[in-house]
């Protein structure tokens, strides 16, 4: 396939690519976008990332890397609209997207939409520009609802996902799971959907010396037991909390809660209620959010990372704790089988009761996790993920929805 660099207009609409991670509506999604837009620039691409205003302190159009520009448009005259309502909004940000570019004299080349409002966005804009048009929704809401855990998902949303699927070119997933998910739900053509795994920044996602890093921490002596990301139901948090009065060392440990922000306080307080019931409130902390370069602290100064989700389209947090040497407990969610391949990684459950994951808690606990070979070989299990390859999948994907529209086109 010949490469042509490209022109390729992302939109993010509902999430600020550089908003703040482990926030209510801002996590992997974010990253990906970040990382993919800085890496296809850096392959010659030129990406200009559409996102709405949010706030009032933002800058118009800012530098996200090697030829990669993020781009803030209004969509609706308020700052804060609920997610949902946003959809109503969408023409008028399309509007703002298509006078942006006739003003900077811009042609797009490719529509590349994240999650389905971007993707209804990427929709209507296709009407005008009639360019190749690649979605990748993240999460399926039918998928989501199969699960009955925390709000159901509206129909708006299952019928865009399934109207987009029909009428996109690729839809990519980071998983083979979700891409069957998305051909049993929606009805894809599977020659339609490509499966790009996600990617880790080894350079951020290092080992720390374990001791040094719990010293750092204020945690020394203690076993640390880890979940990091966004505070919703559907990531099983409340699951972590009832093992730990399975575990047998309970005394000695503790859980460290990383995530969750202003938007999420009610369930963080239905969390720490349930802590305080089980009589554990003394072993858990809720930290909010952490910086992704401080990150690493906390991974390497825990024993063990638990990732308890119902429901993960890939789950980064896995990837990266295990980036930084240290091993994971995960449901069978997820990118969980293609990350986790040795008992030296860690576990992955069935499910996420209670009983089962303080088994595999528990046999990580006790042993020693601060062996530098085990640490490095943890870390190099990983290694093929990077997302210059995420970028480079990207790639491949956007010059073949490029060949097939000029085919069509002659
Ligand atoms: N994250 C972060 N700080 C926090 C919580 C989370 O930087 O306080 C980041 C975390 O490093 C990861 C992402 O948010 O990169 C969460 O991604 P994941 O795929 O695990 O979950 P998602 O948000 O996609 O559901």
């Amino acid at each position: 396939m010949p490469h042509r660099n490209l022109k390729i207009a992302m939109l993010c609409v509902h999430s600020c690519p550089i908003g703040s991670l482990g926030s209510k509506d801002t996590g992997g999604m974010s990253v990906y976008v970040r990382e993919v837009a800085d890496n296809l620039g850096k392959m010659g691409h030129a990406v200009d990332v559409f996102t709405r205003v949010h706030d009032s302190d933002y800058e118009p159009v800012s530098e996200m890397g090697s030829n990669a520009r993020l781009i803030h448009l209004p969509a609706g005259e308020d700052l804060e609209i609920d997610k949902l309502a946003l959809f109503d909004y969408l023409p008028d940000f399309v509007r703002n997207v298509e006078t942006f570019r006739r003003h900077n004299r811009l042609q797009y080349d490719l529509i590349f939409s994240h999650y389905w409002l971007s993707g209804h966005a990427g929709q209507l804009l296709n009407r005008q520009w009639c360019v190749p048009h690649v979605i990748m929704f993240h999460t399926m809401g039918a998928v989501k609802n199969t699960f009955a855990v925390g709000e159901p998902e509206p129909e708006l949303r299952i019928e865009t996902e399934r109207k987009l699927t029909h009428d996109c070119d690729y839809v990519i997933t980071a998983t083979q799971q979700e891409k069957k998910a998305v051909i049993r739900h929606y009805g894809a053509r599977p020659e339609q959907v490509r499966v790009i795994p996600c990617g880790v920044n080894p350079e951020i996602f290092r080992p720390i010396d374990k001791v040094a890093a719990k010293v750092k921490l204020g945690l020394n002596g203690s076993k640390v037991i880890l979940c990091v990301g966004r505070i919703e139901p559907l990531k099983g948090i409340e699951q972590v909390l009832r093992a730990i009065p399975h575990l047998p060392e309970v005394k000695g440990a503790k859980l460290l809660v990383v995530g969750g922000d202003e938007q999420s306080r009610s369930e963080i307080s239905r969390l720490r209620r349930l802590a305080r019931d089980l009589q554990i409130g003394d072993s858990v902390t809720f930290l909010g959010l952490v910086k992704q370069d401080e990150l690493p602290y906390y991974y390497s100064a825990a024993d063990v990372c638990v990732s308890p989700s119902y429901y993960e389209s890939f789950g980064l947090v896995s990837l990266e704790s295990l980036s930084c040497g240290t091993p994971v407990v995960a449901t069978d969610v997820g990118a969980a089988r293609s990350i986790i391949r040795s008992e030296e990684a860690g576990y992955i459950v069935a499910d996420n009761s209670p009983h089962r994951l303080a088994g595999k808690i528990a046999l990580l606990l006790s042993r020693p996790n601060d062996d530098p070979s085990s640490i490095s070989n943890i870390r190099s299990s990983v290694s093929q993920f990077s997302w210059a390859r995420t970028a480079d999948g990207v790639n491949r994907v956007c010059q073949e929805a490029l060949a097939d529209h000029h085919t069509l086109m002659l």
